[in-house]
């Protein structure tokens, strides 16, 4: 299926639909594709005998399982668009088939456009989803340019070799010792800056969108977001009492580490209580008057995405570390969820 922007592979999803007689069908979809959900469903309905829900709860990523929700109502399948498998759930995704969002877009002129910029050979190749089927076009065209790309494997929590998501950089970590320098495909700050933080190695992030190939003004956005950091630790110098969020979305419980900080904080005198939420957002901490801090142990980018929104900081797992002082702030990660 064509939508604006992307191609849907859905014959396989209809194929399994017709032949096992599927009756009923939950599709999550991204925000940024909920635009397209009616062409989707007509396109399912048209070729198969299914009943067809839109899941109308926000999505964020493959993390977010909704395979045991349903109790009342039989579910045989749900289809997640946008988003790859991550191996490390399969045992809880037994219904749930992935149809990645494949971007029509090319990625060769802005490859073409940074090449000059590059004055190193060894290049460590990440993109994301939705660019991931470009991947061997990029190495072919740099290794035709003498470059040497490498294309680094993920933990289990990666589908796909190079692929990065916002809480998981390991593609690249497991090649930062080989390469010279990053290049990511794929647009916005989050991922590249999480490269940088995560690798401590150049990044060149290549926008096949707008073209632009940016390499400086990450880094004074990477400052800019540890200045923030900073400050978050900084404002919970004094607190007393903290709220360990616990995500209830299955690829974001954390459990062990939620109980390791609660001890941890225990140990330094500090009273802790573990909240476990689906949906973390300002509006809805700000009941928890009673809170100094609160510690997100679900998505990484939720402490760090909406800082600005948040009255009561909101810091990682490693952050309190550090304001903790069992680590120093030279010793600052960004977060990150493995396997
Ligand atoms: S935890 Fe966050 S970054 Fe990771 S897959 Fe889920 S929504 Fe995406």
């Amino acid at each position: 299926l064509k939508i604006p922007g992307y191609t849907l592979d859905l014959g396989k999803v209809i194929n399994k639909i017709n032949s096992k007689e599927i009756k009923n069908i939950i599709i999550q979809i991204p925000e940024g594709l909920k635009i397209h959900f009616s062409r989707i469903v007509e396109k399912l309905e048209s070729e198969t005998d299914s009943n067809i829900i839109i899941s109308g709860d926000p999505c964020f990523g493959a993390c977010d399982l909704i395979d045991n929700k349903f109790k009342k109502i039989e579910i045989e399948l749900i289809i997640q668009i946008g988003h790859t498998p991550i191996p490390s759930l399969k045992k809880y995704s037994s219904k749930t088939e992935y149809i990645n969002a494949e971007s029509d877009i090319d990625v060769s002129d802005v490859i073409m456009k940074a090449m000059p910029i590059i004055d190193k050979e060894k290049i460590g190749l990440v993109t994301t989803a939705q660019h991931i089927h470009m991947l061997k076009k990029v190495e072919t065209l740099l290794k035709e340019n003498n470059f040497k790309p490498i294309i680094g494997r993920g933990d289990k929590r990666i589908f796909y070799p190079g692929q990065i998501i916002g809480c998981n950089f390991t593609s690249a970590s497991s090649v930062k010792n080989k390469v010279d320098t990053f290049l990511f495909i794929g647009s916005g700050s989050f991922h590249p800056i999480g490269l940088l933080m995560a690798t401590e190695k150049p990044v060149i992030a290549c926008d096949p969108y707008t073209k632009e190939v940016r390499i400086r003004e990450l880094n004074d956005f990477k400052d800019m977001i540890l200045r923030q950091r900073y400050g978050a630790i900084a404002r919970s110098t004094n607190a007393k009492k903290f709220g360990i969020i616990i995500g209830a979305k299955i690829g974001q419980q954390r459990l062990e580490r939620a109980l390791e900080i609660k001890k941890l904080l225990k140990d330094n005198n500090k009273k802790a209580y573990l909240i476990s939420m689906e949906y973390i957002n300002s509006s809805i901490l700000e009941s928890y008057l009673d809170i100094d801090c609160f510690i997100s142990t679900a998505c990484p980018r939720i402490a760090i995405d909406d800082y600005m929104q948040y009255k009561t900081p909101i810091i990682t797992p490693v952050e309190l570390e550090i304001l903790l002082k069992e680590k120093k702030w030279e010793e600052y990660k960004f977060d990150e969820i493995f396997e």
